[in-house]
């Protein structure tokens, strides 16, 4: 199996390209086959600067590696198509010479008046076809001398022939068998006057010529792929496989999914942070929102294919093992932010901390918060997690870690303050001072014996105690606080409550 991601660089990676990407890797890597990137840049009018690098670190870091392409080479190489562009042309004047194809001389102009005339006759969106070809300045058209003249004076295009009358069918792995009639197709250029190949030529051509088996792509595609079929079958080459993916919908169901839908609705739709070149313009990603890799690409997976059974919480290594395109569905999958959140919340619970580490550790370098050894980050991350859907979140789950409560406390938990236990918080800190093991187990033991011992029930001191240490009514367990604060700082916090709150104050 070889398998090809195609993208062009006009712009970032929209999240359904990354999908498209990675049902790809999946494929290959499950049939120990090959994942190759290609640059469809023939359109240079459309080239945005950086959008390469950036489709390339965006899938790099999803997981998401080549074993061929621009910037890790390949048999095949070059693999960017403006670095191929000689090589397309002859393949065009061979289809012209199998009388597939045929030279076109008309002006823009000449084409603009062709559409009004045939409009004026009541004509629907004329289209170069078998109908007005015959009424065109091209090689079908003109006696041969003047074609050969033209060709040596003029700019022209090379169109493909649509044969009349003709059922085009093509087998889809996901759709099954698809049709469409030749009268509803055109004679698409295939070689631009510029010496460029279109899209479909250049497509149909480096896909032979890579050895592709299976193409798989968005379902925006399926309309192309009868003039593609018909491609094969001119260059008598043997087909590749097809699949087109299903579209990915807004998520009210009502269209394609778009950057402007994830503006309005507060969601990304790019992977990575992007810069618009032209307009400056900054769009954040899923990395910046705090997504894992993970979970984006376990999300991405389940748009569209259904992995049968409960289980939807999956790593990657279990994707390449479960994947498969008869599992993918034809109609359109609606995106869910939610669910993406929750994929992600399940993998921030589910992966080792040394994998989290790093990553919180930028977030927390990028906040500039005080320096803090991985021993004790690890701490913090295991604490919070169960209480975080992306990663920023875990910071704000550790605040009570860098910021000591500040005194007095609002009124609002004054109120909940319970007053027995605030007059006793000298005792209480004595025997603190005397407690030798200091480990959250212990703790714990500690306290329910010391709240045995006043008469109290634990449950009605530790929303104090943890106003005392934390300034919070809420968070992770306390004995897992004190344990990461320490000894010293828990005194620490304790003295400074009660300079606050002992004899002069009232609660
Ligand atoms: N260059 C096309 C794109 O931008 C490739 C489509 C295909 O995979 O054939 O998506």
């Amino acid at each position: 199996m070889r398998v090809r991601f195609a993208p062009s660089p006009t712009g970032p990676l929209h999240i359904g390209g990354v999908r498209t990407a990675l049902y790809n890797f999946l494929l290959a890597r499950q049939k120990g086959g090959q994942f190759i990137l290609r640059i469809e840049d023939t359109d240079q009018s459309r080239y945005v600067p950086g959008a390469e690098a950036y489709i390339i670190d965006s899938l790099s870091w999803c997981g998401i590696e080549f074993d061929e392409g621009p910037h890790v080479g390949g048999p095949h190489a070059p693999y960017r198509q403006s670095e191929r562009k000689e090589l397309y042309a002859d393949y065009a004047h061979l289809l012209v010479e199998r009388g597939a194809a045929y030279y076109a001389f008309d002006t823009e102009q000449e084409l603009e008046e062709m559409r009004s005339r045939f409009e004026a006759a009541g004509m629907v969106a004329p289209q170069y076809n078998a109908v007005t070809r015959s009424y065109m300045k091209n090689s079908l058209t003109l006696p041969p001398d003047e074609v050969r003249s033209r060709l040596r004076s003029e700019p022209y295009v090379v169109r493909f022939l649509m044969p009349r009358g003709r059922e085009v069918r093509f087998f889809d792995e996901i759709r099954g068998w698809v049709s469409f009639h030749t009268r509803e197709l055109d004679d698409k250029v295939l070689l631009k006057s510029d010496g460029m190949p279109t899209y479909h030529l250049a497509n149909v051509v480096d896909d032979h010529l890579m050895g592709i088996t299976h193409v798989i792509r968005g379902e925006e595609w399926l309309s192309s792929t009868p003039l593609h079929v018909l491609l094969y079958e001119a260059f008598g080459w043997e087909m590749p496989k097809f699949a087109h993916l299903p579209l990915l919908l807004r998520p009210d169901g009502g269209g394609k999914l778009s950057k402007r839908d994830g503006d309005r609705l507060g969601f990304p739709v790019f992977p990575l942070r992007w810069q618009d070149p032209h307009t400056g313009e900054v769009s954040l990603g899923y990395r910046e929102r705090g997504f894992l890799p993970e979970g984006v690409i376990n999300y991405l997976a389940l748009l569209g294919w259904h992995p049968g059974g409960e289980q939807e919480v999956f790593t990657l290594e279990e994707l390449v093992a479960r994947f498969s395109l008869d599992r993918v569905s034809k109609a359109g999958a609606r995106f869910d932010y939610e669910k993406a959140r929750w994929i992600n919340q399940q993998h921030l619970r589910r992966l080792p901390v040394e994998r989290l580490l790093p990553l919180v550790r930028q977030l927390w370098e990028e906040r500039a918060l005080p320096s803090i050894s991985d021993d004790k980050l690890s701490q913090l991350i295991d604490l919070a997690r169960e209480r975080a859907t992306l990663l920023p979140e875990i910071l704000e789950a550790v605040r009570f870690f860098y910021m000591r409560p500040s005194l007095p406390l609002p009124e609002a938990l004054e109120a909940k303050l319970n007053p027995i236990l605030i007059e006793k918080l000298p005792d209480f800190l004595a025997e603190i001072r005397q407690l030798s093991v200091w480990e959250s187990a212990a703790l714990e033991g500690w306290l329910k014996e010391w709240a045995k011992s006043q008469g109290m029930g634990v449950g009605k001191l530790l929303p104090t105690i943890r106003l005392v240490s934390t300034g919070q009514e809420a968070g992770p367990s306390l004995y897992a606080i004190w344990a990461v604060l320490g000894k010293e700082e828990v005194e620490r916090r304790l003295e400074a409550f009660i300079s606050v709150y002992g004899v002069s104050r009232r609660v």
